[in-house]
């Protein structure tokens, strides 16, 4: 059974009297551990499908099965515990929460688990042991460099040790060395399991995953 399996997915948009077609018609069946890049130009659809995916939002026809589950029939909570317990998400511009510290940050997801103090409060120090941050721990998103700040957003992704990571250009606002050093960091993470999904529309990054769907005006037009 692949872990996610979408069949015949639509998402349409209604601006006023226009209709966009996000999404037409795809299939896509991925299997645990896998490692894909989604790449193809603005507008084609690859934050709608990594959307989708994360349940951050609702086809308007078709299925998504995850771990074999029909989970587009879920209630609205039900999709956010699914979301907390197995998916992990980055994004390009980070999502931290500015007010809080990177190690608040981590904190949060452990929180909304019902981690208690203890627990918590060891697995944040590792986490920022692991990602070399702990001596940013008390440090606001901005008073901390880009990659840094995205080393936070991994380690809060990955927290809760997720069955996979959706990461939306992660590496659109990092200068290449940094951006690579952020790639291999999810590449090591798929390294242990983890299944990978990576919007990128960098050709180099895209090519360093076994495999690469290419998305066109909401249509998948290559799969290998
Ligand atoms: P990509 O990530 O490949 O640049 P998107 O998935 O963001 O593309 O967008 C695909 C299409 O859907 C675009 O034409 C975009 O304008 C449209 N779209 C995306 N989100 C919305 C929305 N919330 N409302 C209306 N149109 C949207
Ligand atoms: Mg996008």
């Amino acid at each position: 059974m692949p872990q996610i399996e979408l069949r015949s997915i639509e998402r349409v948009f209604t601006l006023g009297d226009s209709e966009v077609h996000a999404l037409r018609s795809l299939d896509l069946a991925v299997e645990t551990g896998e490692y894909i890049a989604i790449m193809g130009p603005s507008g084609s659809g690859k934050s709608t499908l990594l959307n989708l995916l994360g349940l951050l939002d609702r086809p308007n026809s078709g299925t998504y099965l995850l771990e074999g589950r029909d989970v587009t029939t879920l209630t609205a909570e039900e999709q956010a515990r699914v979301r907390r317990e197995r998916i992990g998400f980055v994004f390009q511009s980070f999502h931290l929460v500015p007010r809080l510290t990177a190690a608040e940050n981590l904190a949060l997801p452990l929180m909304l688990a019902g981690i208690p103090h203890g627990e918590r409060s060891r697995r944040v120090a590792q986490a920022l042991k692991d990602y070399g941050l702990a001596s940013r721990a008390d440090h606001r998103p901005d008073q901390l460099s880009g990659g840094q700040r995205q080393r936070v957003a991994i380690a809060r992704a990955t927290i809760m040790h997720p069955a996979m990571i959706l990461a939306d250009e992660p590496t659109g606002n990092l200068d290449r060395a940094t951006g690579e050093d952020v790639m291999g960091l999810l590449e090591g993470l798929n390294a242990s399991g983890v299944t990978l999904i990576v919007v990128t529309h960098d050709a180099v990054l895209g090519n360093r995953a076994r495999r690469r769907v290419a998305m066109e005006d909401g249509r998948k037009v290559e799969d290998r």
